[in-house]
C-alpha cells in the first residue's frame, strides 16, 4: 500500500503505527564502554564446505553458524538482524538508559524523568500486583454502560484512540494523490490474529491456533475478573465473519483499490453504523478521506449492526484488554506470552522482566532514546560514507536503466528522472519530537502506556489536511532496519542498521558490498516495484509507463510471482509469490546493482588478493549470505510466510542468487547446481 513503507526486514511498516526495535553505531567508537568486539568480515568458520555452493549456497555458507546457534528459547528467530538488535538493545540502549536511571530528581518532561519513570512503572512488579486490573476498570464501565449502537461507536472512536481496534482503521499519512499533503486513510482492521487467512485456513496448524485463541480469549477475561463467561469462541466467530468481508493482504498491495471520497458520503456508506458519530470522537474533521475498500465500510457496517450488543461490547473489552494485557499482572502477563509468544511464534520462554522494560521503553520512547543514541554512537563523519556509497549505487542503477532492452527510451527518461529525484535520510533525524507533555509516572505502568498510545495517535491524526513534514523519519535510529517511502521518494537507513555485517569499516570492500551496498540497491529498487513504480519521482500516483513498457514490467514480475510460488517452505507449505514480490524485486535488483558497483569500483586497479581462498567475486556472495543467515521456529516460519511480504531468509539467499548469472559465474563454472536457473528462464529486470 501506497501509506506504508518498504523495509529490509521484517514486516510491513506502517507509518501511522511507528514501533522502533533496538539501538547502534556506524564508526565503531570505542570511546563507549560497551566496546563492540571487533567482528570478522566474514568468518569461514560459519561454513559448511561439505555441501555444493551450486546446490545450497545458505547452508553452504552458514552450515556451521546454523548448526552452533539454535534459536535461543526466549527468540522465534535468530539471525544477523535480531542478534545485532538484541546487542544494540540489550547493551547500547540499556546503557543509556541506566544512566538515565542514575541521573536524581530530573525535572518532570524531561528525557531522564519520561524514561526513567516508565522504565520504573514496567520493573515496579509490587505496585503492578497491587493494581491488578483496577487500572483498566474505568475503562470497562464505560462499555457496559454502553446502551445503543450510537454509544458504541463513539466510544469505539475514543478508544481507537489509545489502541484498540475497532473494524476500521483511521490514520493520518501523505495523500498519494497529493503527496505533499496529509490526508486521513479509512482502513479495515478489527481481526486479532492479524489477517483473513488466520480465520480460513483449515490446515492442523492454523486450527490449533484457532482453538488456542478461543482458550486465551476465556483465560484473559476469567484472568481480569470480567463478568463474561467464555467469550472465546463468540469473539472467534464475530471476527471470522469480519474476515471474510476483508482483502487479503495481497489483494491490499495495490494502491490503485484507495479511492478519494467525500466524508459526506462516507458516512453515509454505513447507514447502521454512526460513523459521524466514530470520526468525532476519534477527533478529525476533514472534508475527504481515502478509503481502501468501499464495499468493506458497507458490509462490515451492516454485519456488526446485526449482532447483538453485548456481543460487540464484549469484543470492545477483549480488544482493550488485548492491547493491555502485556501492563497488567503477572498472571494476565504470562498468558499473553503463552498465547502471542509460543503459540503465535514459538518462542519458549518469557525474557526476563528488565528485558522486557528495555523493549517496551524503546518502543514507546524510543524517539527520546534514539536521539542520546544517535550522539552516542553516531559520528557525522558516518554520514558522508553512506551519502557516498549510496551515490555510488545510484549511478550505477542510471547505467542500468538506460541499458534496459524491455524499457523503451521514453519510460526510461521518466525512470531517470525518479531516480535522480531519490532523496535519503541517514543515521538520525535533523528534529526531534517533543514528548515533554506527556504524563509518566514511576508507579502506574498501565496509564504511561495509555498516555504513550494516545500522544502517538495524537501525532499522527493532528496531521489529517497539514502538509507532509519531509524531516520526519518513519523509524528510531537505533533501528536496525531501513525503509523506502514512495510518497516523499527517499530511502532512509538508520545508524542501527550501519555496522557489522551489515557494514563493516575493518571489512574488503567485496563484504560490504554485498551487505550494506545490497541493501542500498534494495531499498533504491523499491522505488520500481510493482507498488513502487506506480509512483512518480514526487511521490504521487502517477503511471509514467508507456503501455507497452508496464505490460513488459508486468510480464516480469509475473515470472517473479511464480518463480517463487514454486518454492517450498515445509512439505505442502509454499511461499507467497505475489504477498513478497516486491520484496524479490528489491532483493534481485539490490544483489544486481550492488555487484555492478562493485565491478565498477574495481575498474582500472588490481584484481584484490583472495582472502581465505576465496576471490572478491566469491566474497561478494558470502557477503549477502551472511546478512541473511537465520534460524527462525516453526511456529514463526509458518506465520511470516502468511503475513511478511518478505520471502524467508533461506530463498533470500538462495533464490535470489539462483537467478544471478554472476553468482553462477563465481561459484559454479560448469553451470551445475540444484539452485541454478537456466539461462533461459532468467529474471532480470535491473
Ligand atoms: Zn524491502
Amino acid at each position: 500500500m501506497a501509506h506504508s513503507t518498504h523495509t529490509v526486514f521484517g514486516g510491513t511498516l506502517f507509518l501511522s503505527l511507528l514501533v522502533g526495535l533496538s539501538a547502534c553505531t556506524n564508526q565503531p567508537k570505542m570511546t563507549d564502554t560497551s566496546a563492540t568486539p571487533k567482528v570478522a568480515a566474514f568468518d569461514v568458520s560459519t561454513m559448511d564446505t561439505t555441501v555444493n555452493p551450486c546446490d545450497d549456497f545458505d547452508r553452504f555458507a552458514n552450515g556451521t553458524w546454523k548448526d552452533r546457534n539454535p534459536v535461543p528459547s526466549t527468540e522465534s528467530r535468530w539471525g544477523a538482524f535480531t542478534i545485532l538488535a538484541k546487542e544494540n538493545l540489550e547493551v547500547k540502549v540499556k546503557g543509556i538508559i541506566d544512566t538515565l536511571l542514575g541521573e536524581p530528581e530530573a525535572p518532570k518532561g524531561s528525557t531522564a524523568q519520561l524514561v526513567g519513570d516508565f522504565f520504573r512503572s514496567y520493573m515496579d512488579t509490587a505496585k503492578i500486583e497491587e493494581l491488578g486490573t483496577t487500572p483498566l476498570q474505568p475503562f470497562m464501565e464505560r462499555i457496559d454502560a454502553v446502551g445503543d449502537m450510537k454509544a458504541y461507536a463513539a466510544l469505539a472512536g475514543e478508544y481507537a484512540r489509545i489502541g484498540a481496534s475497532n473494524f476500521i482503521g483511521l490514520y493520518a499519512d501523505a495523500d498519494m494523490h497529493n503527496s505533499r499533503m496529509n490526508i486521513l486513510y479509512s482502513v479495515q482492521d478489527g481481526l486479532s490474529l492479524g489477517e483473513r487467512s488466520y480465520y480460513e485456513k483449515t490446515d492442523s496448524a492454523m486450527v490449533h491456533i484457532r482453538a488456542e485463541f478461543v482458550q486465551h480469549v476465556d483465560k484473559l477475561f476469567s484472568l481480569a475478573g470480567l463478568p463474561e463467561k467464555e467469550p472465546g469462541k463468540a469473539i472467534l466467530d464475530l471476527e471470522t465473519g469480519l474476515a471474510k468481508l476483508q482483502l487479503t493482504n495481497v489483494e491490499r498491495r495495490d494502491p490503485d483499490i484507495f479511492t478519494k471520497i467525500p466524508v459526506a458520503d462516507y458516512v453515509k456508506l454505513a447507514p447502521e453504523f454512526d460513523l459521524a458519530g466514530l470520526l468525532k470522537a476519534v477527533q478529525v474533521a476533514p472534508d475527504t478521506l481515502l478509503l481502501e475498500n468501499r464495499a468493506y465500510v458497507q458490509k462490515a457496517s451492516a454485519y456488526l449492526a446485526a449482532q447483538p450488543l453485548p456481543l460487540l461490547k464484549t469484543w470492545m473489552k477483549w480488544q482493550l484488554l488485548d492491547t493491555y494485557a502485556n501492563t497488567l499482572n503477572k498472571t494476565i502477563a504470562d498468558e499473553n506470552f503463552r498465547f502471542r509468544g509460543t503459540v503465535m511464534s514459538g518462542t519458549k520462554e518469557q525474557k526476563t522482566r528488565e528485558l522486557r522494560a528495555l523493549r517496551a521503553t524503546d518502543n514507546l520512547l524510543g524517539e527520546p532514546v534514539g536521539k542520546l543514541y544517535a550522539e552516542k554512537f553516531f559520528p557525522p563523519s558516518s554520514r558522508k560514507k553512506v551519502e557516498d556509497m549510496i551515490e555510488n549505487v545510484r549511478a550505477v542503477y542510471g547505467e542500468h536503466i538506460k541499458t534496459l532492452a524491455w524499457m523503451s527510451a521514453a519510460t526510461k527518461e521518466k525512470a531517470l528522472e525518479k531516480l535522480a529525484a531519490f532523496t535519503t535520510k541517514i543515521g538520525y533525524p535533523d528534529t526531534w519530537k517533543d514528548y515533554s507533555m506527556v504524563d509518566i509516572r514511576p508507579d502506574a505502568l498501565l496509564r504511561n502506556t495509555m498516555n504513550l498510545i494516545e500522544w502517538r495517535s495524537n501525532d499522527n491524526l493532528q496531521r489529517v489536511g497539514k502538509p507532509v513534514d519531509p524531516k520526519e523519519w518513519g523509524m528510531t535510529p537505533q533501528t536496525v532496519n531501513a525503509y523506502y517511502n514512495p510518497s516523499l521518494n527517499e530511502v532512509v537507513f538508520p545508524a542501527g542498521i550501519l555496522q557489522p555485517p551489515f557494514f563493516n569499516p575493518d571489512a574488503d570492500d567485496a563484504i560490504n558490498y554485498g551487505g550494506i551496498i545490497a541493501v542500498i540497491g534494495h531499498e533504491l529498487t523499491h522505488g520500481f516495484d510493482d507498488q513502487g513504480a506506480k509512483f512518480d519521482g514526487q511521490g504521487n500516483l502517477v503511471n509514467w509507463w508507456t503501455d507497452a513498457d508496464k505490460a513488459n514490467f508486468d510480464s516480469l514480475a509475473q515470472r517473479m510471482i511464480a518463480y517463487y510460488d514454486a518454492l517450498e517452505v515445509e512439505p505442502g507449505v509454499h511461499v507467497k509469490g505475489a504477498l513478497t514480490v516486491g520484496e524479490n524485486i528489491a532483493d534481485l535488483g539490490g544483489v544486481t546493482l550492488a555487484y555492478g558497483a562493485l565491478v565498477r569500483s574495481l575498474q582500472g586497479k588490481p584484481e584484490p588478493a583472495k582472502i581465505d581462498g576465496y576471490n572478491w567475486k566469491q566474497r561478494f556472495f558470502l557477503g549477502w549470505a551472511q546478512v541473511w543467515r537465520a534460524n527462525i521456529t516453526d511456529a514463526a516460519r509458518r506465520r511470516l510466510v502468511e503475513v511478511d511480504p518478505h520471502s524467508p531468509a533461506h530463498f533470500r539467499i538462495n533464490a535470489v542468487l539462483g537467478q544471478f548469472k554472476p553468482f553462477e559465474q563465481a561459484w559454479c563454472p560448469d553451470g551445475k547446481g540444484a539452485m541454478l536457473v537456466p539461462d533461459s528462464e532468467r529474471v532480470v529486470i535491473w
